[in-house]
């Protein structure tokens, strides 16, 4: 599934190809997406894509009319630059042509994903509205934190994967930054002390920011047709080393479920 560093990516890799771009024509082949597609997404022909931003794991592809088109990737979707006149793939269900000879090609084989028009403010949305903070934003400190833990007596790795908490941490970056800020997945979030949700902070910031990083080397797949984009993978400490050594101490991984979710840890250096 396509997790922020990847929407990140995906977001850094179409930018340059599609800012200050006027839009020669929608091409919709199919509307039954999550939510259906928007029947006004035409309306962005002949009108100029002023930026691509993202918020949490939504693309918002700023359009000169003030109008917004959100794009969410859900379980299974890419967003790619080819050539217009490039065969349509099985599960290719929308492109955008743009006039500097590039089309922007949806692709989801599962539909679980979005692409919608919005007029008016998005932020407003019911899709964004609710969202707490970014995590690479300035608004995610220890401060903020500290104060949402504060009365919770959830998992921390349940509070920390709670989009209204913060967005985009994912599965697997819970359980990576846990590890690297050395606090159990299962203690209950409001007994942890401020410098250690402090640690807990910076190392979300840098699973992800490591994340995107790696990711980097993967924007030439953006400009290719054939294949799936290539998500990556950093180097993983925990998630999905159960049994396995640490790579720190030599402990074996420990595995259960959290919250329907697969959790691992080291017992020795997580506390
Ligand atoms: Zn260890």
């Amino acid at each position: 599934m396509p997790e922020l560093p990847e929407v990140e990516t995906t977001r850094r890799g179409i930018e340059p190809y599609v800012r200050g771009v006027k839009v020669s024509e929608v091409i919709v082949r199919r509307r039954d997406l999550r939510q259906p597609v928007s029947d006004d997404l035409p309306d962005i022909e002949g009108r100029c894509v002023t930026g691509v931003g993202r918020r949490s794991k939504y693309l918002l592809l700023g359009i000169d009319d003030g109008s917004t088109v959100l794009i969410h990737l859900g379980m299974s979707g890419s967003l790619r630059v080819i050539d217009p006149a490039d065969d349509w793939k099985t599960h290719d269900h929308i492109g955008i042509t743009l006039k500097n000879g590039k089309q922007l090609r949806f692709h989801d084989p599962r539909r679980f994903g979005l692409v919608l028009r919005l007029t008016g403010d998005p932020m407003v949305h019911p899709l964004l509205k609710d969202l707490g903070p970014e995590p690479l934003g300035d608004d995610f400190t220890a401060a903020y934190l500290v104060d949402a833990c504060a009365k919770r007596s959830a998992a921390i790795k349940l509070v920390i994967m709670d989009a209204k908490v913060v967005v985009g941490v994912g599965n697997i970056y819970a359980s990576e930054a846990l590890f690297r800020a050395g606090i159990l997945p299962r203690t209950p979030a409001k007994k942890i002390s401020k410098p250690r949700l402090a640690k807990l902070v910076e190392a979300i910031r840098r699973v992800l920011t490591d994340s995107i990083e790696e990711g980097g080397t993967t924007l030439r797949d953006f400009l290719h047709s054939d294949g799936e984009p290539g998500y990556f993978k950093q180097r993983l400490f925990v998630y999905d080393r159960k049994g396995e050594p640490c790579r720190v101490c030599g402990t074996a991984i420990r595995h259960a479920v959290l919250g329907q979710r697969s959790t691992y840890w080291c017992p020795k250096c997580q506390k």
